[in-house]
């Protein structure tokens, strides 16, 4: 009946007590965005709803970080949409920009001449290196177990009753996400070339049990399968492991951050098929998400009175790589 929707609905989420601000988390954990001052309105959309959602009941606290310093009109703004602690930070030097060994003549010729998405743009390439390889590294998440990344833009469709981070710690889950599309092959033409140039060097890292056919195929072409890695829920152990990190390395020595446009999506998602095994994957399906572009839609009952989306627009359970992933 409608009386006890209202009753399991409105009430307190089953069996998860609040965390209020500032008290110890069962997990370290926060929601971490790279994100530009003028950015600010799109950001604070984005927690209004996961505030409104999830968080007023968690209290994570936020990790806000830049290549350039925030404005004062920009923290107050931010501050504004939670009672949770946030931080801002800038970032190390190293982490944004070209390293030495790249050829800025040939970065620029690429930009100069690609037609792809995001193509022509300079700091779009040093985001994707810095969310690949710096932002696990960053000081003010030294102390984190877990991120969520959140980003400006972005909506959150349904009510989330649990707490993620705690399921995933319990779970012994590594990698959280939602959306799985398919690269754009011109910016990832060497990729996959320089993956198996890595695989072949350090075949003492790559686990039997890995998910490598995900992104594999029977003719051993890559699929181009990736997680949308706007939406992902981490244990930071991951990005800052041994193999992790020599794989970034690999691939920054080979420039194709630069030389092409590779994601941080393909390179978390490729790392996530050498090195983790099926069970330490976790496809949150119940968490409706829009990013621009594309949007994941819970189908399940249970989930019918908690979310605002329509299941037959929210397509992506349903993209090849979705698919997938769950056959594998
Ligand atoms: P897309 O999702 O691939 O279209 O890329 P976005 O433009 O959304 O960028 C991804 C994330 O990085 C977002 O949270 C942006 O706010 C952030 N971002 C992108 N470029 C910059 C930049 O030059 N400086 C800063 N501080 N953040 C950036
Ligand atoms: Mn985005």
């Amino acid at each position: 009946s409608s009386l006890s929707d209202n009753q399991r609905y409105g009430g307190q989420a089953d069996g998860q007590g609040e965390y209020s601000p500032g008290v110890q988390k069962p997990v370290k954990a926060a929601l971490v965005a790279l994100v530009r001052n003028e950015e600010l309105y799109g950001l604070r959309k984005a927690m209004r709803e996961l505030e409104d959602r999830w968080n007023h009941k968690y209290n994570y606290p936020y990790i806000f970080l830049n290549d350039k310093p925030f404005s004062e009109k920009f923290k107050q703004g931010v501050q504004d949409m939670t009672k949770a602690r946030i931080e801002f930070g800038t970032l190390e030097p190293e982490s944004w920009g070209y390293p030495a060994w790249i050829d800025q003549n040939k970065a620029r010729e690429e930009r100069e001449t690609a037609t792809y998405i995001k193509g022509r743009s300079e700091s779009y390439r040093f985001m994707c290196r810095f969310q690949s390889g710096f932002i696990h590294r960053h000081p003010l998440l030294s102390d984190l177990e877990f991120y969520w990344r959140i980003e400006p833009d972005v909506h959150y469709y349904c009510d989330i009753d649990y707490d993620p981070f705690v399921y995933m710690k319990q779970n012994g889950l590594k990698y959280g996400w939602n959306i799985a599309p398919t690269e754009y092959e011109p910016t990832v033409r060497t990729l996959w070339n320089a993956t198996e140039t890595f695989m072949q060097k350090h075949p003492e890292l790559i686990p039997s049990d890995n998910t490598l056919r995900w992104v594999r195929d029977g003719n051993g072409k890559y699929t181009k399968c990736h997680f949308w890695s706007n939406f992902e829920i981490v244990d930071l152990s991951f990005y800052r492991s041994k193999e992790y990190q020599l794989f970034f390395e690999h691939l920054d020595q080979a420039g194709g951050f630069f030389y092409e446009r590779w994601g941080d999506a393909p390179v978390h998602s490729l790392a996530v098929a050498m090195f983790l095994s099926k069970k330490q994957v976790h496809y949150f399906d119940d968490i409706g998400y829009y990013h621009p572009a594309m949007s994941h839609c819970p189908a399940g009952s249970k989930e019918r009175g908690k979310c605002v989306c329509d299941p037959q627009e929210g397509w992506a359970h349903g993209f090849q790589c979705a698919k997938l992933w769950r056959s594998i």
